[in-house]
């Protein structure tokens, strides 16, 4: 049966290492952004030129009218989905929560946990067995923030993750008999532009040493766990977590 993946926010960092790695294993890839098309075009060559198939589509994943276009694009272009990787978030800059606004906390609740129940629910739309599907998989990423909390930094962000992970144990249960898995990763200190995002470019090489493994991880090493979980080797894992974290 053909593969057939959506990664949110897949034009950079994690999610666009997700998309090379998917593609090398066979799927065909829907690239999603939000203002960065130049790379998410980049991404989509690279892999139409290697002998994938890939497209991409500009598309707020916090916006429930975006997703419910994406993944009518997605029926058209590219066939039925099995495969979902929450991945899309974003942080904002570090300050304590008695500085931050409304308008902050809406931003990131709707960019980390709104787009996970929005995109969730339109491929179970697609992948239930109950529904007529063919069953499939679906990967949150998460972050090891859910268990820190990241006092000082961004307890919001941290919070939005904790979200995530209720999400994945609670939705894995419910589908678990429809033919779709539900899991997460948690990465750690991971080398991407979401560090500067939190105004702070070189976080990971200031954590770094702080850490067992004495090293931030890749995006690779997170997207070989992320492809693993979706993959019919972790055929009998739902609703379990993957830390991707040096040891912390
Ligand atoms: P990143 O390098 O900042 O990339 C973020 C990606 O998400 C970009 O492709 C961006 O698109 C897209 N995006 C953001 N908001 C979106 C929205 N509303 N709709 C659609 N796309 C959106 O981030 P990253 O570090 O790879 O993070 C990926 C995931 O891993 C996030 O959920 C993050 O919380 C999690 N994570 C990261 C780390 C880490 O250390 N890096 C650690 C733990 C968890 P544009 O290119 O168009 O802006």
């Amino acid at each position: 049966m053909q593969k057939t993946i959506l990664i949110t926010g897949s034009s950079r960092g994690i999610g666009a290492s997700t998309a090379r790695l998917a593609a090398l294993q066979g799927y065909q890839v829907m690239v999603n952004y939000i203002t960065n098309q130049q790379a998410a075009l980049k991404i989509v060559d690279d892999i139409n030129q290697n002998g994938g198939k890939a497209s991409c589509q500009q598309a707020d994943v916090s916006s429930e009218s975006d997703v419910v276009a994406l993944f009518q694009t997605i029926d058209r272009q590219l066939g039925p989905l099995t495969a979902l990787v929450n991945n899309a978030g974003i942080l904002e800059h570090q300050m304590r929560v008695e500085q931050m606004d409304v308008e902050r906390w809406q931003r990131v609740l709707a960019s980390n946990v709104l787009s996970c129940f929005l995109c969730s629910r339109e491929a179970i739309h697609r992948m239930s067995q109950k529904r007529g599907g063919a069953g499939g998989s679906i990967v949150n990423v998460s972050s090891i923030a859910a268990r820190t909390g990241s006092p000082g930094e961004y307890v919001d962000y941290a919070a939005s993750k904790g979200a995530v992970d209720a999400f994945t144990l609670g939705l894995a249960k419910e589908v678990a008999d429809e033919g779709i898995r539900v899991n997460a990763v948690r990465p750690g200190f991971i080398y991407t532009d979401i560090h500067a995002s939190g105004g702070e470019p070189n976080r990971v090489d200031r954590l770094k040493d702080s850490l067992p493994m004495k090293r931030g991880g890749t995006p690779d090493e997170v997207a070989h766990a992320i492809l693993w979980l979706l993959s019919d080797e972790a055929s009998y894992c739902t609703g379990t977590f993957l830390d991707l974290t040096g040891g912390r």
